[in-house]
Order: structure tokens, then C-alpha cells, then sequence
């Protein structure tokens, strides 16, 4: 689903979020767009000096943040493991791996108990609830 999304999308998504279109948000919104295999900074950052040579390490750090904090990508942190991270501009739920770790996406679905939420005080107590995912858990296709 995410590689289906243009520059364009990702042009539209940094506004909405208020930031200013870096050539460096863009090439790991990008990136992370194309690779949706929740990778870690370690893993990207090789990736975005292949493509663009001058993003230091300290810089894709300085972008993840920015685009975590502003909603745009997730950030995971799984047992305690490096840190991966998702572009997530449209809701999706994900799949851990017990075995080996990956994390990949499954496709969007509505959970009405939790859908509830949005709405209802009742669980949620005070706090205002904007969206929810679910990570569900098990054993991949390589590792079963
Ligand atoms: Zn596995
Ligand atoms: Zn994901």
C-alpha cells in the first residue's frame, strides 16, 4: 500500500504537518516509503548516502526526530532492540516476529472495541484518543 504513495504525498503530508520540505525529510520519507520494512537509523542511513551524498548520520537522526515528533513516521522500539521506524502516513497494524524480529505491516482494518474509544470515555478516562494501531504477534513466513 505505502509504495503507492508519490512525491507528491509526501510533499502534501510535510505541509499538513507544518514542516519545511527538506531535501532530507523527503529522501527518508521516501525511502522509508519504498522500504516498509521498519528499518533502523544504522540501516538507513548507508541507504540515503548511496542516493544522497551528503546526509551525516547526525543528520538522519536530526530528520527521524523531526518527523516522529511531528507524526509522520513511527517510531518503534521492540525488546529493548535499536530503534526502527515507519513512515505512517496512513494507518496500518503490524505484525512482530517472535523468531526474528521483523516487523511488517498489515493492512489497515477497523477494531470497533477500540474505534470506540474515540469516542467513548468510558475505558479511555479522561484522555482524548486519537488513533490506535494493533500489533499482533507471532511467528513469520520465513521463520514458521
Ligand atoms: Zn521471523
Ligand atoms: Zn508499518
Amino acid at each position: 500500500m505505502s509504495n503507492q504513495l508519490t512525491t507528491h504525498d509526501i510533499d502534501e503530508a510535510l505541509i499538513a504537518a507544518g514542516l519545511r520540505r527538506t531535501p532530507q525529510r523527503i529522501a527518508v520519507l521516501d525511502y522509508l516509503l519504498r522500504h516498509p520494512d521498519h528499518a533502523t537509523a544504522e540501516e538507513l542511513w548507508p541507504a540515503l548516502n548511496k542516493r544522497h551524498a551528503k546526509a551525516s548520520r547526525a543528520t538522519v537522526y536530526n530528520t527521524l526526530h523531526s518527523l516522529v515528533e511531528a507524526g509522520l513516521v513511527r517510531e518503534f522500539k521492540l525488546d529493548g532492540n535499536a530503534s526502527r521506524y515507519d513512515a505512517f502516513l496512513h494507518p496500518h497494524h503490524h505484525f512482530v516476529c517472535d523468531i526474528c524480529g521483523v516487523v511488517e505491516d498489515l493492512e489497515w482494518f477497523e477494531v470497533p472495541a477500540l474505534a470506540q474509544l474515540k469516542t467513548s470515555r468510558s475505558r479511555a478516562g479522561s484522555r482524548r484518543i486519537r488513533s490506535y494501531e494493533v500489533v499482533v504477534r507471532g511467528e513469520c513466513v520465513k521463520c514458521r
